[in-house]
């Protein structure tokens, strides 16, 4: 094992990150887990924490770490790193004030990436990003797709570990995330679209009182997106929050729709209105697991399905761009925080993705190398967006 040394800010490197933003989005693909460095800015966490990461080695020996998965639809760099060039994030109108100050507090990384399939659609993303592989061959839209054929990470995670399936879980706006997150449905606790959220552990499998309420307004016309086919993301926000702290899941991968929704109505305003909620969102599940005594023991990851295309309004930003691999859609973004205690394991995995691009099918073996090492089913190369030939 490496010794650990963690300090994460070289400031060239969080410069180059600076400069790829604000030139050109596909610079900031390059350049995988750079912290942003804007030295010195001590943010104050709550409950005495400074924000240093302490060396691994002092840390206690603790339960396998937990992992608390989001992912935000749609959600494109442009507004993902705005707020890294912001110093003062508490009055800027950047999109992820507080997920940034996590950044500057090198509690969390942030990298460029690109989508996992050729498609830019957001089931192909989905499953790219759960199965680790471009499933281009049995789903090329988002109507148009078969259940996920390659078990995914959620899968492995619970069998690998010996768990019951209400300790992975996977809780979503979107009724089609169920074809993504699962090969074999019920492997995993799964709850999405309008439906209510039940306790898995319960042998009637009952809404939780403190849901009950909220159940109701399900389905009701003012809560709804415009779409159909979800619930408005603040159930969804309460269902995670729920099972995050009264189930404590080893693993919860949690699937967030009205910014999509809102940038395909062309309201940017509400897009960026909507991006500032999800930053909250995060941040009050980070205090919920502080609050639990979790925090320590589990890596949060945020990312995102596909980009947009360029602009502010009008076809390109409201769709996904054009169909083309290079496209500015095809660039997303990825954010993770690894406990302190897995300071050691995280510098040796992020070193071998750090002079190259990095991709959502990198997110498989990532995932699964902190928390299954044991049994890992990484391809030990770079995975390849494109569809294999065979
Ligand atoms: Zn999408």
């Amino acid at each position: 094992m490496r010794a650990s040394k963690i300090e994460l800010t070289p400031m060239k490197r969080a410069k180059r990150v600076a400069t790829g933003v604000a030139v050109g989005l596909l610079f900031a693909a390059v350049v995988a887990f750079a912290p942003i460095a804007e030295e010195p800015t001590p943010i104050a966490f709550e409950s005495g924490e400074s924000g240093a990461r302490e060396p691994a080695a002092l840390a206690a020996p603790m339960d396998a770490p937990h992992l608390l998965f989001i992912t935000l639809d749609g959600v494109r760099p442009d507004e993902f790193f705005d707020c890294a060039f912001v110093k003062d994030l508490a009055k800027s109108g950047c999109s992820f004030p507080n997920l940034f100050a996590e950044v500057r507090a090198k509690r969390f990384e942030v990298a460029g990436m690109v989508v996992g399939n050729t498609r830019r659609r957001s089931l192909p993303g989905y499953q790219s990003i759960y199965s680790g592989k471009n499933q281009d061959a049995t789903c090329r839209d988002n109507d148009d797709c078969a259940q996920v054929p390659t078990q995914t990470w959620l899968e492995h995670i619970r069998y690998a570990r010996g768990l019951m399936p209400y300790q992975v879980a996977s809780i979503a706006s979107w009724n089609k995330m169920p074809i993504a997150v699962e090969k074999v449905p019920g492997i995993i606790t799964v709850n999405a679209g309008i439906v209510d959220m039940m306790d898995p552990r319960s042998p009637d499998l009952s809404v939780p009182k403190e849901l009950e309420l909220e159940s109701r307004w399900q389905g009701e016309k003012m809560y709804l997106p415009r779409w159909e086919n979800a619930r408005d993301d603040r159930f969804t926000f309460r269902y995670a929050q729920w099972y995050l702290t009264t189930i404590k899941p080893d693993v919860l991968a949690v699937g967030f729709l009205n910014s999509d929704e809102l940038a395909h109505e062309d309201d940017f305003s509400g897009y960026k209105k909507q991006l500032r909620t999800y930053d909250g969102y995060i941040k009050t599940y980070l205090q919920d697991l502080k609050d639990s005594g979790l925090y320590d023991n589990t890596i949060v990851f945020v990312t995102t399905d596909h980009g947009r295309g360029s602009g502010f309004f009008g076809y390109a930003f409201q769709g996904h761009g054009p169909e083309w691999y290079l496209d500015h859609s095809a660039v997303t973004w990825a954010a993770i925080s690894v406990p302190p205690r897995l300071g050691a394991e995280w510098a040796s995995i992020r070193k071998r993705y750090e002079r190259r691009l990095l991709t959502q099918l990198d997110i498989r073996p990532i995932v699964e190398e902190l928390m299954i090492p044991l049994h890992p089913s990484p391809p030990k190369k770079p995975g390849s967006i494109w569809p294999s030939r065979r």
